[in-house]
């Protein structure tokens, strides 16, 4: 009998697959035992089975990352052949400890003393328990999962992603992705949307019973992780679904022109947006050239990959915004200090401005000649627009505006190729919204940016589960907030878009359109339908939607509205 688990659909497509647990949660274990010579046994098998599994990511990752990085692993290595660990686990299990037990109480000891040391080498702590969780789970026999390494049509479950984990899964391999935790809005559940992974988050508890090697439909559309599917259900998960790629720009039912840009974090990605039919790209996240490596990307590097970015869409826009790191995306290698709320402590602009100032620096300079190469070639390649993300603070974009002329200065000075490109604000702060006339009378665009300005406005953080009802844009606040920054740019004449995953949700094109955006950008699975809407759309209805929604006092009476229930 096939079972149903709802959750909420992070990418519209569905998948077929064989089980596997990420990051499995260590089973319960025996404390005591009475036969020391099997438990030291089991222990040095547990030990060995580590040992040959951490030189072989070892020897996978110095091939495909770097030596660098694969020195942790050296490093886990020694953990694991430490002696001194090895004879206080001997003590523990001559006093009638079980394996694992013993390996709890032999780690216990050099984790503290790490975490008491401070600094970069409380870190070590990290990698210790690493390597004792690795020879937990290997007493438990519960596998290691190698996101690399896994076998096709995989669906992978896990308690939650991190989106450095999400980046790293090859969707030609992996049938499907569900978490217990997480909302649509969670940076793992974007960058699954971004590489065309059939996803469902938040499932919840229920999610925790299915074992390893069950076979699951993941089906990311309905919002479902269907247990032990029925041939019918399996077939139609593995069929593609026909969707009709619009390559050229399109206008609603009555001729207004609405661009329908893509997201972006890779460059890797930016085949899937063309495949779509993206009108250019309104949002590249470049966060993501910062993370998953153990150093930032030189000027050159990012050079390169602005400049192939413009290259993939002759005469249209890419819209690049400058590395926005913090709140739930943390760059080990920038050291970044522990905050209470992230997501209200040093983001975005504010470190862009302020401890990462260099960084900002370089990826302008690179920014700066990309645009100005492209400018040469003309209609060759794409257009590059900038812009800054968190801004809360008229003075912060007046700061970034100014680093940007003295980049400029330099590099003319230096004859380097370079151009100013256009420049916009993303409004993701309540603080923003409210002076979207002046933000704009200093730039060229506004990009809102419904993820964050969602939590921000209904104090409600995008990746708690507890509140998920409340992060939902369609509520009164937010839509009222939204309305005001598309006003206000308007009334100065800047152009605005949306970038925000409410941009790529096709049964809300018509509001957006109604709200009288120019501009959507979203995940690249999801233009084919925001296309197809808009030329549906007649404006003079959206608006009459857009009015009856804005006049709505809460959330289910947009709802009623969109239902045409109201
Ligand atoms: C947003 O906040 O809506 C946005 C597009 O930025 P990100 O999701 O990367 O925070
Ligand atoms: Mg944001």
């Amino acid at each position: 009998m096939s079972k149903t688990l709802s959750g909420v659909g992070a990418t519209p497509l569905a998948g077929v697959g064989t089980v596997r647990w990420y990051e499995p949660t260590i089973p319960e274990f025996d404390r005591e035992s009475d036969d020391p010579e099997a438990e030291r046994q089991r222990f040095v098998d547990a030990r060995d089975w580590a040992r040959a599994a951490i030189d072989e990511e070892r020897e996978r990752v110095a091939e495909r990352v770097g030596e660098e990085e694969a020195a942790i692993l050296e490093a886990h290595r020694q953990f694991l052949d430490d002696p001194q660990i090895e004879s206080a686990v001997d003590a523990e299990i001559e006093g009638g400890a079980t394996a694992e037990a013993a390996v709890e109480a032999a780690f216990a000891d050099p984790i503290e003393q790490y975490e008491a040391t401070g600094g970069r080498v409380a870190e070590r702590a990290d990698d210790l328990r690493d390597v004792r969780d690795r020879l937990l789970r290997t007493l438990a026999g519960v596998e290691d999962v190698d996101l690399d390494a896994l076998p096709d049509e995989t669906i992978l479950l896990a308690e939650r992603l991190v989106p450095s984990d999400a980046a790293g899964l090859d969707p030609d391999r992996v049938a499907g992705l569900a978490t217990v935790v997480g909302g649509r809005t969670a940076h793992a559940a974007i960058v699954a949307r971004a590489i065309g992974l059939p996803a469902v988050v938040g499932v919840g508890d229920p999610l925790r019973e299915i074992e390893n090697g069950t076979t699951v439909v993941v089906d990311g559309e309905a919002g479902v992780v269907i247990v032990d599917p029925d041939e019918e259900t399996r077939t139609a998960a593995r069929t593609e679904r026909e969707i009709d790629v619009i390559d050229e720009q399109v206008a609603t039912a009555d001729g207004r022109s609405i661009e329908v840009a893509a997201n972006v974090g890779r460059p890797g990605e930016l085949e899937g947006a063309i495949d779509s039919g993206a009108d250019g790209v309104g949002l590249f996240r470049t966060e993501f050239l910062f993370i998953d490596r153990t150093s930032p990307p030189d000027e050159d590097e990012q050079f390169e990959t602005y400049s192939e970015a413009l290259q993939a869409f002759p005469g249209e826009r890419i819209v690049v915004r400058t590395a926005d790191v913090g709140g739930d995306k943390p760059i080990d290698y920038l050291d970044l200090p522990a905050e209470a709320n992230p997501f209200l402590g040093d983001r975005g602009i504010r470190r862009s401005l302020g401890v990462d100032a260099d960084l900002l620096e370089t990826q302008l300079r690179a920014l700066l000649r990309a645009a100005g190469t492209a400018r040469e070639e003309g209609d060759a390649t794409g257009d590059l627009a900038v812009m800054f993300p968190m801004v809360a603070d008229v003075a912060e974009l007046d700061a970034a505006l100014e680093r940007v002329d003295a980049v400029a200065a330099a590099l003319e000075d230096a004859g380097e190729p370079c151009a100013i490109p256009e420049l916009g604000v993303m409004v993701e702060t309540p603080a923003a919204a409210r002076m979207a006339p002046e933000l704009a009378d200093r730039v060229a665009f506004l990009s809102i940016g419904t993820n964050d300005l969602t939590q921000y406005v209904m104090a409600a953080d995008r990746d708690n589960d507890r509140v998920t009802t409340l992060h939902d844009p369609l509520h009164p606040p937010v839509l009222r907030t939204i309305a005001d920054a598309i006003d206000g740019g308007h009334e100065r004449d800047a152009w605005v878009g949306m970038c925000g995953e409410m941009a790529g949700d096709p049964a809300l094109t018509e509001l957006l359109i109604g709200l009288g955006l120019d501009e959507l950008s979203a995940s690249a699975v999801t233009i084919p339908q925001v296309k197809a809407r808009i030329q549906e759309t007649d404006t003079e209805a959206a608006e009459a939607v857009a009015e009856r929604a804005l006049a709505a006092e809460t959330r289910s009476a947009v709802l009623d509205v969109l239902d045409g229930d109201d």
